[in-house]
């Protein structure tokens, strides 16, 4: 973690983005946290240590961080845009009744780039894939409900 974020802001510095005490805490937040948070969240989450931030300035921050390739903004279904500091490959599978996303890693889908390019001829570079479901915790409090 650590490295990550000292990598992040060497990243950060190369663009000639100035480091601001809140974009510093900004991005530790989200390389900390695997909740794939939204700028409400963020802001939030760090409210009490600087109550002169207002979500614009976190939202506005974010968009720089996406800029310089530090996070990517996921937007999924009408909720509102989330944020991952994973720039790694890796897929999402998203809870439909909690909205909560997780990561996943899959090898397999290379083939499917490789599938795609084969019989088309294109030269692929890219795919999208969310997988949808239900949580376990979800699972968990229907089954009392039940009960
Ligand atoms: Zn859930
Ligand atoms: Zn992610």
């Amino acid at each position: 973690m650590a490295e990550k974020l000292g990598a992040a802001l060497e990243k950060l510095k190369s663009t000639g983005v100035r480091m601001t005490p809140q974009r510093h805490a900004i991005l530790a937040y989200l390389l900390e946290t695997m909740c794939h948070p939204t700028a409400d969240e963020i802001y939030k989450a760090l409210a009490d240590r600087f109550p002169s931030m207002s979500v614009a300035t976190v939202y506005n921050n974010l968009r720089l961080f996406k800029e310089a390739g530090l996070v990517r903004e996921l937007t999924y279904g009408d909720s509102s845009s989330k944020f991952d500091a994973n720039i790694s490959k890796h897929y999402h599978v998203i809870c439909r009744e909690c909205n909560r996303i997780v990561d996943f890693e899959c090898d397999l889908l290379g083939e499917v780039e490789n599938a795609a390019s084969k019989e088309t001829g294109f030269v692929v570079d890219n795919h999208r894939l969310e997988v949808y479901g239900v949580c376990a915790d979800c699972q968990k409090k229907h089954s009392k409900q039940l009960n």
